[in-house]
């Protein structure tokens, strides 16, 4: 199939370009290189199955309708997955209509592109920020769990997903079928088994690169956000999912996309762990006994989040394959501590 990656060299839509490129699809990248790395590009291109056909860069924004709709057209795509996006909830706080003016007004542009050409399915990235903060009879979460988001960020994917669900009812009223899947990841971690491609943000917020940068003595240790919550150590429980898992349930969601279809998936492992154990797994690891302090709660940091994936393992192909945190940290490990400066090193 001919897809566009947008976001694709990004951290996420990196691990989707491989992917679909080393199956057999041909890849269209579509990225600012604003948080993305022109690095992923070449590195990509190194691989055998990579040519001028089958791996294809655009630097651009997809709300630049008129130059999307062109290489939608020139590329004859017919899948796009949208994964360029802000994603940093304390930024969207401080700066909403950025994040408002990108992950959902951009994110409309693109649509439009898709209309004006020949795109007939669309995989959405989206979160289970858009739940808020789920009670806990709704936890483990569901894609029923009603959507309240407690930030910018996640009213902005929300509003995208009602955006993208009235887009696919007018196609189909008008008799063009449009099929669309809204994924919701949990917490994505973990990098590429081969090390061609991996994790690098700028500024890096999340837990396990933030450990595994500590190790590496990058950082001088961790901080605990928050040693109080109702869970069994104190600490946040989240659900951590392998990025390799969740490219390929993209793919495998691609192929099973039918006509008309509107699916909704979480994708996590639908096992809570505990920012403890993260980083008991992580010294486990790494071999490296750094130094963790333990500080105030981060504020919007829900005590659990933990999905139940049971909707899309029964309706797809799709079997995780890495179910062990330890397996998980040690992907991140292998490429953090090859590359202690990300594609800069
Ligand atoms: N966390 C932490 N110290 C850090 C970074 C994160 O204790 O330096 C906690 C954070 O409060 C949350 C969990 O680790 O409970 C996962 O945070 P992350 O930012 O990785 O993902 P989020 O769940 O916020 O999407």
């Amino acid at each position: 199939m001919n897809v566009l990656v947008t976001g694709g060299a990004g951290y996420i839509g990196s691990h989707a370009a491989k992917l679909l490129l080393t199956s057999g699809h041909n890849v269209t990248i579509l990225d600012t290189l604003e948080l993305g790395h022109e690095q992923v590009v070449t590195n990509l291109r190194t691989l055998p199955q990579a040519n001028e056909q089958t791996l294809a860069f655009c630097k651009g924004s997809t709300a630049d309708r008129e130059t999307v709709t062109k290489l939608l057209r020139e590329r004859e795509v017919e899948c796009v997955m949208h994964f360029a996006a802000y994603a940093l909830v304390g930024e969207s706080v401080t700066d909403p209509l950025k994040y408002h003016r990108n992950n959902t007004g951009a994110a409309v542009e693109l649509l439009e592109a898709c209309d004006a050409s020949g795109v007939s399915k669309f995989i959405f990235s989206s979160t289970c920020a858009t739940y808020g903060e789920p009670s806990e009879e709704f936890i483990p979460i569901k894609e029923s769990t009603p959507q309240h988001p407690i930030n910018p960020y996640g009213n902005a994917k929300l509003a995208f997903e009602k955006a993208l669900m009235d887009f696919r009812t007018k196609r189909e009223i008008e008799g063009r079928p449009f099929a669309c899947a809204m994924l919701r990841y949990f917490n994505v971690a973990g990098s590429d088994p081969d090390v061609l491609i991996g994790e690098d943000h700028d500024p890096e917020t999340h837990l396990i690169p933030i450990i595994l940068q500590a190790a590496l003595g990058k950082r001088p240790g961790v901080t605990i956000f928050g040693t109080d919550y109702p869970t069994p150590d104190g600490t946040c429980i989240r659900d951590y999912v392998h990025v390799q898992d969740l490219v390929s349930a993209h793919a495998t969601v691609m192929n099973a996309l039918g006509d008309c279809d509107l699916r909704t998936y979480n994708l996590g492992i639908g096992k809570g762990l505990s920012v403890r154990e993260i980083i008991e797994a992580a010294k486990q690891v790494t071999g490296v006994d750094f130094k963790v302090s333990e500080g105030e709660r981060r504020p919007g940091d829900p005590p659990t989040l933990y999905a139940d994936p049971s909707r899309v393992r029964a309706e797809t192909d799709w079997v995780p394959q890495f179910t062990d945190v330890n397996e998980i940290i040690r992907t991140a490990w292998d490429w953090f501590s090859a590359h202690p400066d990300g594609y800069a090193s």
